[in-house]
């Protein structure tokens, strides 16, 4: 309760955002964070609304923006915790360029994308992350493009921790955005989030049966980098009626931790670069023998 806002969720009933909310609350309750000290930035989209229903501090973005928002948060006040919560259209079409930027500087913010692969706040067009065939309401005919590895990109990024989960295990869910809320540096958790408005075919009735957990069942090490890209290369496979038998999934969605590492946060070396350059308390440098320099 503490964690929630009194404001009701406008969701749809049934949507699959609803279990990013739980799984929020309940990392934030056992992490014991103090909520006027949570920040948490949105773009635009059904998904980016999720701010308005928890108890933190909040900025709704334009569209895409909620990244270089998080970013300005953190080193205005890098003592704040701070989540992005996005769509797979906000974060990966209008917003894509700050991905890879955030990630391989290693800011310490949970990027956590539900992605129920279309636009669903503009009434289901395709996103990065629609199937192939996938018919929106501005392509009757069938997407005619493949859909974006999303996995594999925020390895390939530099982002220090990877993972996929489902909104529909309400337990591994709030696992892992746990276990990425505690990481230091950037982690970026892509939640399998249906829409059962739209989206009639990435249901839940069709993850059900359907997904398999890397860490458990194939015993995977998030710790290796070279593991973590050969699986996150088969991510979408199952979209493939030809690769629907092939190895490591065998048809199914996987779910768990892909990469993880310890590296220095960008914070942290500003940090550092503040300690070694700043001037110390009576040594301020003469500003205007400094500016006099420059002047014509
Ligand atoms: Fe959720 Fe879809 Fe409704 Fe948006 S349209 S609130 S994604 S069920």
């Amino acid at each position: 309760k503490e964690y929630r806002s009194d404001i009701e969720p406008t969701w749809c009933p049934g949507c699959g955002d609803f279990g990013v909310v739980t799984a929020l609350t309940k990392a934030f309750s056992e992490e014991r964070f103090d909520p006027t000290a949570i920040t948490m930035t949105s773009g635009i989209g059904c998904s980016s609304r999720l701010p308005l229903w928890m108890n933190a501090f909040g900025i709704h973005t334009a569209h895409g923006r909620a990244l270089p928002a998080a970013v300005g948060v953190r080193l205005a006040r890098p003592e704040t915790p701070t989540i992005v919560t996005a769509g797979d259209g906000d974060i990966f079409s209008i917003g894509m360029e700050h991905f890879p930027h955030t990630a391989r500087k290693n800011f310490d913010i949970t990027l956590i994308v539900m992605d129920n692969r279309m636009y669903a706040l503009t009434k289901n067009q395709t996103s990065p992350t629609s199937r192939h065939g996938y018919k929106g309401s501005l392509n009757p005919y069938g997407n005619i493009e493949d859909p974006f590895n999303v996995i594999k990109f925020a390895i390939a990024s530099g982002a220090t921790f990877v993972a996929q989960s489902y909104s529909g295990n309400p337990k591994h869910l709030a696992e892992t955005i746990q276990a990425a809320v505690e990481h230091k540096g950037f982690s970026f958790v892509n939640v399998l989030s249906p829409c059962p408005t739209f989206n009639k075919i990435d249901t839940f009735k069709y993850y059900k049966g359907r997904l398999i957990d890397i860490n458990k069942e194939l015993g995977h090490d998030p710790s290796d980098m070279k593991a973590a890209l050969e699986l996150a290369s088969h991510v979408l496979d199952a979209d493939y009626p030809e690769l629907e038998d092939a190895e490591p999934f065998k048809g199914k969605r996987p779910i768990g931790i892909f990469y993880k590492v310890e590296k220095e946060t960008f914070e942290e070396r500003i940090a550092k670069l503040k300690e070694k350059f700043a001037p110390k308390e009576g040594e301020e440098p003469d500003w205007d023998e400094i500016l006099a320099k420059y002047r014509p």
